[in-house]
C-alpha cells in the first residue's frame, strides 16, 4: 500500500515530458525502407549492380550508423554525412559517382519525411498524455527533416517545443541540449521525464542531467542500464502516467 502511494507521488511530480522522434515515435527503418524503394526506381539502381533495395539498405545502414557517430560527436558535418552515406554505399556496389550520390542524397532528406509511419498508437497515446502534461519534442535528427515529419505525421499539434539539436548547437547525449530544453521550455529536470528509444543517446543522457526516464524498449533488448520506467510498446504508457 505504502509503496503504491509513493509511486503515485512520484509519478505525480511530472509535468514536462520530453519525446525522443525517431525510432520512439516514428518508425524510422520502414520510413527509410519505402524511400529506398522510390530511390531504387527512379535511378535504376538495379541494372547499375545493386542486387535488391535490401542489400542496398543492408549497406546504408552499416555506413549510417558509423557516420551518425562521427556527426554525433560533431566530428563531421551534416553535409558530408548526408552525401558520404550514400557515396560509401554506392562504392560497396562498385559505383562510383559523387553526382548521383548527391542526387540521391537530396532525395532522400526530401521523400523519407513523406513516408510517414509511426509506431502503435502514437496518437493515442500523445493525446492521452497531453491531457495531463505538457509535451515537448526533443531530436538529434536535421532541423528541416525533422519539422517535415512531424507536420507529414499531424504530430505537431501534440507538442508546446520542439527541441533539435541544430537549433540548440549541441546533440543529445551532451547534458547541454537538456540544459537548452530546460531552459526554452521554463521546466526543471526533477519535474520532467524523458521517454526514449536509446538507451545512450535518450537515457544515459536524461539520467546525467537528473531528468527521470522511460525507455521505450520496442526490441526488447536486454541491457544493464536502470531506467525510471521501461516499456516494449506505447500503449503500455498509460498505465505508468
Ligand atoms: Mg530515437
Amino acid at each position: 500500500m505504502n509503496d503504491y502511494f509513493c509511486r503515485m507521488n512520484e509519478i505525480k511530480k511530472y509535468k514536462h515530458l520530453f519525446i525522443d522522434l525517431d525510432r520512439t515515435l516514428w518508425d524510422f527503418e520502414k520510413s527509410a525502407q519505402q524511400t529506398f524503394e522510390t530511390i531504387y526506381l527512379k535511378y535504376n539502381l538495379k541494372k547499375l549492380g545493386v542486387p535488391s533495395i535490401d542489400e542496398f539498405d543492408k549497406y546504408y545502414t552499416i555506413h549510417n550508423n558509423r557516420l551518425w557517430d562521427y556527426y554525433r560527436k560533431g566530428e563531421i558535418k551534416k553535409e558530408i554525412l548526408s552525401v558520404q552515406r550514400f557515396e560509401l554505399t554506392l562504392k560497396d556496389f562498385l559505383i562510383v559517382d559523387e553526382k548521383l550520390a548527391k542526387y540521391i542524397a537530396n532525395d532522400y532528406i526530401n521523400l523519407s519525411p513523406t513516408m510517414v509511419n509511426l509506431f502503435p498508437y502514437t496518437h493515442e497515446i500523445l493525446s492521452y498524455l497531453k491531457s495531463k502534461y505538457t509535451l515537448h519534442i526533443i531530436t538529434n535528427g536535421f532541423e528541416e527533416v525533422q519539422q517535415n515529419k512531424l507536420d507529414y505525421a499531424s504530430l505537431r499539434q501534440y507538442f508546446t517545443h520542439i527541441i533539435t539539436s541544430e537549433m540548440a548547437g549541441v546533440k543529445k547525449p551532451e547534458p547541454e541540449i537538456f540544459d537548452y530544453a530546460f531552459q526554452i521550455t521554463k521546466a526543471s529536470a526533477q519535474e520532467s521525464l524523458m521517454i526514449g528509444d536509446d538507451l545512450k543517446v535518450d537515457i544515459s543522457g536524461a539520467q546525467a542531467v537528473g531528468m527521470d526516464q522511460l525507455f521505450v524498449n520496442y526490441d526488447k533488448i536486454k541491457h544493464s542500464e536502470n531506467p525510471t520506467f521501461e516499456v516494449n510498446g506505447l500503449k503500455e504508457i498509460e498505465s505508468l502516467l
